[in-house]
């Protein structure tokens, strides 16, 4: 955490670096968290608050120049973990909560840990603490609409306040006051965060508007998120009036669409999301459908849906995936219809149906082995032969990673990328008469090289898997459209913590949706 995410930052000050070294922040998080105490990111505490992001505490710190002697007073107890470092690094810190179970926890916290020149009050924190005043440095925790005049009165001469300000809905700046004078203070700033809301008297007040006594003209107030849903969305009008193709033809020029979702949804998001998918192939000339499903039993729908032969695996395609997933009645009408629409197409013109994720193994090696053995049979016994090496895990291949730890398993890495390599460089021989298949059994083979990474480091655990498998997926759709040639336009359909905004998802920043950057800008 010091020397990735603070030193490699930017944090410069020792002092600093050792007290974040110092202070255990295992022990400032909630049960059940401890896990991800040295993440990149801030956390849930009790009463809907957070701790901070380790970096945001270190850069404010920082910012404040604590000195070994200072008085200082911390806004927002929260966790006490800023308080904690703030312990390590000035002589007395006095905390201000407005929640009294979290003040009540945080005391106990830094009790036990002996952190006994911080003392924790209750209250409300944007009055400041005038009988313990003035203070050589103020942290202000929580985002405020503007530095209240009455902690600014609190500094001592020379006196530094480092707090979070600006409105609620967006990002809000950390600024710098430095007390010059009995009436002079001046002002730095550095750069966005995004706070918890400071509320109070000289505050937010609860409801999200601003405090009577800090009212400033022209600011919006704090929206409730409901309010903000409402004011964002746009109803979908009924899949049978004619505004509803109109509502869509803003996406027309787009290369990539991409309709996410937040719970893999309902009958009717199917239904609606068929619907639109519908109206971007018919009138907009869109024709890959891609989904966050596996390869081979997305490859069987297409076959179905673009009248290609069937290599006639016997697994059924999307076997292991339950009804509110692919298996239900409003997919398989959506694949009819995409049947029927493709009827009266040429091979070139018709959509297809394409999965971008990474889990069926099995299928996948059966499906390389299956072109293989059609298209150069001598090829096909040597990567059976390589395939061998996962064999045993074809069913339980969320077991491999342990088994790689012996020695007899950690070749298989090279072996399956060997395979891998093969099939990509025999590209002009194999593709010339049918690139369909081509693409197919790549991508599978594509597939089997990234399943057997993904499967690896699953094992221990973290985020690189997640991101491993969002860059396969990423991948692939660059490979399909690639293969469509350059004017080719998707539609993609997968859950939002993979097309979702980075910045506006709930996951730590190794966690990255990454999808959104192919659509340039237009995504929905
Ligand atoms: N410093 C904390 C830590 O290390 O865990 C994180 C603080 S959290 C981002 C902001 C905290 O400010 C919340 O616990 C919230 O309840 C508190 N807060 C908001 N308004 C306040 C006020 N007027 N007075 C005191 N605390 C306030």
């Amino acid at each position: 955490m010091v020397e990735v995410q603070l030193a490699g930052r930017g944090i410069r000050d020792r002092r600093v670096l050792d007290a974040m070294a110092e202070v255990p922040r295992e022990r400032f998080v909630e049960s059940g968290f401890e896990e991800f105490a040295y993440e990149d990111c801030a956390l849930p505490i009790a009463n809907a608050q957070t701790i901070s992001q380790p970096y945001i505490v270190a850069l404010m710190s920082e910012a404040d120049e604590l000195k070994p002697a200072d008085k200082v007073l911390e806004v927002g107890t929260g966790s006490g973990y800023a308080a904690a470092v703030a312990s390590r690094l000035a002589g007395t810190v006095h905390t201000v909560e407005r929640h009294g179970h979290l003040a009540r926890i945080a005391a106990k916290r830094l009790a036990a840990l002996g952190y006994d020149n911080c003392i924790v009050h209750t209250g409300d924190g944007t009055r400041g603490l005038p009988q313990e005043a003035p203070f050589d440095a103020i942290l202000v925790a929580a985002g405020g609409p503007t530095v209240p005049d009455v902690l600014k009165a609190q500094l001592a001469v020379g006196g530094r306040l480092v707090m979070p300000v600006g409105d609620l809905e967006g990002e809000q700046s950390l600024l710098r006051v430095t007390r010059l004078s009995e009436t002079q203070y001046a002002e730095e700033t550095f750069g966005a965060v995004r706070f918890v809301p400071l509320i109070g008297q000289h505050g937010w007040a609860e409801d999200g508007t601003r405090s009577a006594s800090n009212h400033v003209p022209g600011r919006t107030r704090f929206r409730s998120l409901p309010e903000m849903i409402g004011a964002a969305i746009e109803p979908l009008p009924d899949f049978e009036d004619p505004t509803f193709g109109r509502f869509l033809d803003r996406f027309a020029q787009s290369r990539v669409v991409l309709l996410g979702e937040a719970t893999h949804g309902t009958s009717e998001f199917y239904q609606a999301r068929a619907a639109i998918t519908r109206h971007l192939i018919e009138k907009h000339g869109f024709k890959i459908v891609a989904v966050e499903a596996d390869w081979p039993d997305a490859a069987a729908v297409d076959r179905y849906v673009r009248q290609r032969t069937s290599r006639g695996t016997r697994e059924r395609p999307f076997e292991r995936f339950p009804t509110w997933m692919w298996r239900n009645k409003d997919v398989a009408a959506f694949v009819e219809w995409m049947r029927k629409h493709n009827d009266a197409k040429t091979a070139s013109e018709r959509a297809g149906f394409y999965g971008l994720d990474i889990y069926n193994l099995r299928s996948s090696i059966a499906a390389v082995l299956a072109y293989l053995n059609e298209v150069d049979p001598d090829a096909a016994a040597v990567a059976r032969e390589r395939y061998g090496c996962l064999t045993p895990w074809q069913r339980e291949p969320s077991t491999y990673g342990r088994a790689v730890l012996t020695e007899g398993y950690r070749k298989c890495e090279a072996e399956i990328l060997r395979q891998c390599q093969d099939i990509l460089k025999k590209e002009l021989d194999y593709a010339a008469n049918d690139p369909d298949s081509f693409l197919d059994a790549a991508q599978n083979a594509r597939l089997i090289t990234a399943a057997e990474r993904y499967y690896r480091i699953m094992y221990y655990g973290g985020a690189e898997s997640w991101n491993l498998r969002d860059t396969h997926m990423f991948e692939t759709l660059g490979h399909i459209l690639d293969a469509q040639g350059p004017r080719s336009k998707a539609v993609v359909w997968a859950h939002n913590s993979h097309i979702g905004v980075n910045r506006l998802a709930n996951l730590t920043p190794h966690r990255r949706p990454i999808l959104t950057p192919l659509c340039g800008g237009v995504c929905w």
